[in-house]
């Protein structure tokens, strides 16, 4: 299915490591899909890891819609999904050692302590208050069930530096990071000491993530230095923002992937103007189907600069696939969002109808909401439009072509248009006197495909009888 690798590249596994604690969005499709190239690209492994360990925030079914959007935008993953809340006994396990080595240490401090150090000090940062007590006071407070949290001992000088496969080297000096916590007072190991460990038992190469945690990922080198572990290799993607250039989120609308599929995107459109945002190919080249992707993925082409959610280009997008898809295709997908699309008449017809729409529609939604006049003949018209098209002479102009209808020999899109053209040519009335009206009766509306061909579709008898209709219900306009 997917191309010859041409960079293969030992044994590259990465991960896409969700918190259930929300549907799958944008953002998040969007870092799973830079795995999944990366992984393919060169020949990797792409897994997936679910870090459900907040089990206030996390739901069991945001991780079931989740792993299901993964699977409709076709990323299939390697191996078995892992989840965090099923692990607790390895990560008490990686903070006893810690203890043990003397890396970590116990924090006895209570919250009132804390306060005043911050306030003292006039920073956030923990100023090592139990970093090097005796074995004795610690037993002591052991003893005494006083509460304690697992912080790491992190050095107090040097610096850090993060290789970024997209920023490049971002050097953190060590003051910046403090003696931070890892288990908290309640036995619950934090995000960034789980992520460290899964990623290495994981044997995970390559940590593709959001540039939001860059942030975090000093802390974690000193997490893998501390347990003796290699560090993998960090790319940090820069957000997606919303038109008004804030962080994209719900504020500007359904952003998940389930609301693109409930609104009848396809999975490979998406993906296409996912894999666009904020990287290119190196060439013009936008309509690319997943394997030519694959082909040309590189963190080379990926820009730093936060990328621009643009609705316009994936719809413009998502209309080139259902212009260029295979229309029996395309009805089995309408089907499968709308079973009774359509069945009022044949296949023929409703492939037909397909390939009318296509052209002008964004989604499978749009065709369907767009072509309800093909199986229902318009009963009511709206007054503007109305008011648009109809005047004095309609009712007459209506009735005239209607006859040549009626005796037209033919019935296909050229002779419909011959028999419009010559009407106009041997009358004193214009085009949009004939065509609007013409259009409203056939279509409800003044909008859509080629009115001849349409025409031609629906046949003559009922072509007529649309035309029929109008003329009698709007006399009262005359
Ligand atoms: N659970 C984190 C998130 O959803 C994952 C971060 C990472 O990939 O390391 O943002």
């Amino acid at each position: 299915m997917f191309p010859k690798i041409k960079n293969p590249q030992d044994n590259v596994r990465v991960r896409f490591a969700p918190s259930p604690t929300g549907e799958l969005h944008l953002g998040g499709a969007r870092t799973a899909l830079s795995n999944f190239l990366y992984a393919k690209s060169r020949g990797g492994k792409f897994l997936l890891r679910i870090e459900d360990t907040d089990l206030e925030r996390s739901k069991k079914s945001f991780t079931d819609q989740i792993i299901d959007s993964i699977e409709w935008l076709g990323m299939r993953w390697d191996e078995e999904i892992v989840f965090q809340s099923n692990r607790s006994d390895h990560y008490k396990k990686y903070s006893e050692s810690l203890l043990q080595s003397g890396a970590a240490y116990r924090c006895f401090a209570t919250k009132d302590e804390l306060v005043n150090i911050r306030a003292q000090t006039d920073s956030y940062q923990y100023n090592g208050l139990w970093r090097d007590r005796d074995e004795k006071e610690i037993n002591e407070q052991l003893a005494n069930g006083v509460p304690y949290t697992i912080r790491l001992k992190t050095p107090e000088i040097g610096s850090i530096k993060i290789q970024d496969m997209i920023y490049g080297d971002i050097r953190v000096s060590n003051t910046e990071i403090d003696d931070f916590i890892i288990v908290r007072s309640d036995g619950s190991p934090v995000y960034n000491f789980t992520n460290v460990i899964d990623d290495n038992e994981m044997r995970i190469t390559h940590v593709i993530r959001g540039e939001d945690h860059i942030s975090n990922t000093p802390k974690q080198i000193h997490i893998y230095s501390a347990l003796g572990w290699g560090i993998p290799k960090f790319a940090h993607l820069p957000m997606i923002l919303g038109q008004d250039k804030k962080r994209l989120s719900k504020r500007h609308g359904a952003t998940s992937v389930e609301s693109y599929r409930e609104q009848g995107f396809q999975p490979e459109a998406l993906l296409n103007y996912l894999a666009l945002l904020g990287w290119n190919p190196g060439t013009d080249e936008e309509i690319m189907d997943l394997s030519k992707i694959i082909s040309k993925f590189d963190f080379e082409r990926v820009q730093k600069k936060s990328a621009v959610f643009d609705e316009k280009k994936l719809n413009w997008i998502s209309s080139q696939y259902l212009i260029n898809q295979d229309v029996n295709e395309t009805l089995n997908e309408i089907r499968v969002i709308e079973p009774e699309w359509g069945k009022r008449r044949n296949k023929i017809f409703c492939l037909n109808v397909i390939k009318l729409m296509a052209v002008r529609s964004t989604s499978l939604r749009d065709i369907i909401a767009g072509s309800e006049y093909f199986f229902k003949a318009p009963k009511t018209f709206n007054n503007k439009d109305l008011k648009k098209v109809w005047n004095k002479a309609t009712g007459q102009i209506l009735t005239e072509i209607c006859e040549l209808y009626t005796s037209s020999e033919s019935w296909n899109e050229k002779n419909i248009e011959k028999v419009f053209k010559k009407y106009i040519e041997n009358s004193n009335h214009n085009f949009g006197q004939v065509m609007k009206p013409m259009r409203l009766a056939i279509c409800g509306s003044l909008t859509g495909p080629s009115l001849f061909e349409i025409m031609e579709l629906l046949g003559n008898e009922d072509s007529i009888k649309r035309l029929n209709y109008i003329i009698k219900e709007n006399k009262i306009y005359e």
